[in-house]
């Protein structure tokens, strides 16, 4: 994997209240369906963990976006807007939702909804961690 994908897997887990790092590893849930999902201490993620974009990539830039790009300080990968999610639930999100685009009033909802549960779990990072 990609040491910058890794500096984003340790930012999304070093601000998630939800992630304890045991020995050599992160253990945290599915910001989703809460399902146990581990990383490597180094960011290498194992068996179903991917890396999530709360707000999607393609929506930053987008007029119907705003209100929700401006609650992560409008960049895609601050570590507001990173969460761990599973394979399946991260996958079933960009057919269903991040496709439709932020003017789809349920798409921007669902969206806003996983933001909040997202910010919910926010914890601020280690000085040394980042
Ligand atoms: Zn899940």
């Amino acid at each position: 994997m990609r040491p910058a994908l890794r500096r984003l897997f340790l930012r999304a887990l070093s601000t998630d209240s939800a992630a304890v790092l045991r020995d050599d590893h992160w253990e945290t849930r599915c910001l989703h369906c809460r399902k146990r999902l581990q990383v490597r201490g180094d960011g290498e993620a194992l068996g179903q963990a991917t890396l999530e974009h709360v707000v999607p990539q393609a929506w930053f830039g987008k007029r119907a976006a705003i209100p929700l790009c401006e609650r992560v300080g409008d960049d895609a990968n601050d570590p507001r807007n990173l969460a761990i999610a599973c394979a399946g639930c991260n996958h079933g999100k960009g057919v269903s939702h991040d496709a439709r685009g932020p003017s789809d009033a349920r798409a921007f909802e669902v969206v806003s909804q996983l933001l909040d549960s997202r910010l919910a779990r926010w914890r601020e990072p280690d000085v040394a961690a980042d």
